[in-house]
Parts: structure tokens; sequence; C-alpha cells
């Protein structure tokens, strides 16, 4: 099997929250039969993704007979199945090499388990925020300032934008790919024409653009990332989640359509990211005291920086409480009196 879908469901909950910026909310039960109504993708044989949902990104284990390389790790409360998913495929082969496209939670989180569980493995990371992992220097990373957790781990060489990667019997070359993460790269197969693309580009959109949350200019370089996409042209694309597509134009002129609703309406896209970071939350944790939910925010930087850049807003907890009435409203959460839970 070339594609593995851990957790389909929960995909088309995050894809909910974006159509909301400008058409009704799709009923669950569509965007799970169009999951299941896309054309199949081939992949090269030596590539194999584990599809994982949004806690985790997906995994993209790149194989042959002498080396087999990851890249991205998913979230640490999953990291028992990612280790469980590489040894599986594996087959009692070493995973000698681990990559990650940028320093979200959800991307690096399961590095310290693989770590542990492949004493030999190598990692490597851009080089944007090396001098933060090693030593860990959390202040320096987004974990706290999202409220989500990373275990630390480390690393032994970082990766190079420019530079070039054999793995899996293909030629890989790695990009530089600021915009929703400054340090993001993409990595990109020119002769299969296959890109990994993490959170510059999904079928239907693309991640929060998290410099733009701290009053760093960031939609200008989300677009030239864009135009990086469309010159390399990929004919396939594996995204940081959700399944693997080959509709790159039609995602392209989805993303731009996105960027230029974002950048027209910046507050839209604060009112995006703080339902994204509540969601995350919830995926996480799944069910919560509603107190406890509001708690967190409050305490959460990003969340802080959204609640304080609404003009004429509440207070903060009465702003948290309209985040989550949409989260409910679009029908990724439930709240049943003082609890509130995730809803896929
Ligand atoms: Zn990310």
């Amino acid at each position: 099997m070339l594609h593995c879908s851990v957790n389909p469901a929960s995909i088309a909950t995050l894809y909910d929250l974006g159509q909301d910026i400008d058409s009704a909310p799709r009923s669950l039960s569509l965007l799970f039969t169009m999951h299941i109504a896309r054309p199949p993708v081939t992949l090269p044989p030596s590539v194999r993704v584990f599809e994982r949902g949004w806690l985790s990104s997906n995994n993209i284990l790149v194989q042959d007979v002498h080396h087999a390389a990851l890249i991205d790790s998913g979230y640490c409360s999953h990291s028992d199945q990612t280790v469980a998913l590489v040894k599986n495929a594996l087959a009692g082969q070493a995973l000698d090499l681990l990559l990650n496209t940028h320093l979200h939670s959800d991307h690096c989180g399961g590095n310290a388990a693989l770590q542990a569980a492949y004493p030999a493995l190598q990692t490597q990371i851009p080089p944007g925020l090396a001098h933060a992992v090693q030593p860990w220097t959390p202040s320096q990373l987004s974990f706290d300032a999202t409220g989500q957790s990373c275990p630390p781990f480390h690393i032994d060489a970082t990766l190079q934008p420019g530079s070039t990667l054999t793995l899996g019997g293909l030629e890989w070359q790695v990009h530089a790919a600021p915009g929703h993460d400054p340090h993001s790269v993409v990595i990109f197969a020119p002769q299969a024409r296959l890109l990994i693309s993490a959170d510059a580009l999904w079928e239907n959109g693309f991640g929060v653009v998290f410099p733009e949350l701290e009053g760093e200019d960031a939609f200008d370089e989300v677009g030239a990332t864009l135009d990086l996409i469309e010159d390399l042209k990929p004919l396939t694309v594996i995204p940081g989640h959700g399944a693997p597509f080959i509709a790159v134009t039609q995602a392209l002129e989805t993303a731009r359509k996105r960027l230029d609703y974002f950048q027209r309406q910046p507050e839209r896209h604060r009112n995006y990211a703080a339902k994204v970071l509540l969601k995350f939350k919830l995926l996480e944790q799944q069910s919560m005291h509603v107190d406890s939910l509001v708690e967190w925010a409050v305490s959460t930087s990003y969340m802080k920086q959204m609640a304080t850049s609404v003009q004429g807003a509440g207070s903060e907890r009465a702003l948290v409480l309209d985040w989550l009435a949409q989260l409910v409203q679009a029908g990724a959460a439930e709240q049943d009196g003082d609890q509130v839970r995730n809803r896929d």
C-alpha cells in the first residue's frame, strides 16, 4: 500500500474551517465522500505516505534497499503510533534519516520518540532554528507560543535550501519556502515531479501564516512560495496534511484566492488562526472543561496577541467563547454544559 490513511475523518474538519471564509461550511459527509472519491495518486514505489490528519502532520517514508528516511514525525501524543507505523513499514530495516520541513509541533513532535527507537538516526532540520534546538531553547521555538508540546530532540545537521539529497533512488531538491513559517522548506524530486509541500500548499489552502500573528509581514512570502511551487511544475503534491493530490493548478488557484482574501482582511486571518489553535487544542485533549480551555487560551501568547488585536473587543474570555461558538457552529466542536468536546 503506497498511501495509508490513518485518520481521514479529521481532515474534513479543518477543511470546514477553511471553507467558512468564503462560502457556507460544507457538510462533513460531503467532504468525506470527496475524500474517498479523489482520483488515485500514484507515487514512486520508494515513497510511502502515512496520512495522519491534523494533530499530526503526514509522515513520508522514502526507502531503498540500503537506506530509509522519514520526512516529518507528527505530534508528540501520536508518537507511539508514528514509531509503530515506521517499524511496520520498514519490516526490520533501520530508519537512517529524519528530516523536518519545519519545526511546528505537529511536524517534529515525534522526533524524540524516533530518536529513542533508532539510536543511530541522523536528524536534519532547516537551518533557521538550529541554534534554538541545540541547546534546546523553548523561548525561541514555537511550542510555548502556540500552547503546544514537543519533547526535546537533538539534531545532527541542517537541511540547507539549495542542497540536494538522494533518497529512495530519487534526487530531491531542498527549497526555502517561507510564509507559513519563516524557516520552512519544501522538498522536490524533479524526475518524478513530486513535491513535499509541508504547510506551504494544501489541496484546499495553506497553513496559518504565523509571522503575521506576530505583526511581521509574511503574506508576500506566502505568494512568493506559491510562485516557486508553480515554477517547479509538480505533477503530484504530498501536503503536510490531507491526501496527496494531482490537481496542482486548482490548488494553487485556491491558495491564491485565499491569500488575496487574507491580505485584504487580515482580521479574518487572525480569526481563522485563533480557531485553528483552539481546534488543535481540542484535537489534542478531545474533551475539556470550558474554563480550562479559556484559561489555556488566555495564557497562550499567540491567542493573547490575537485577542488584543481585535479592535473594540470585550474581554479576552468573551472573545475565546466567541471563537469556540464559531467552531461549534462549523461542526468542529460540541459543547454540552461546561464540557467542550472535539468533533471530527
Ligand atoms: Zn506548520
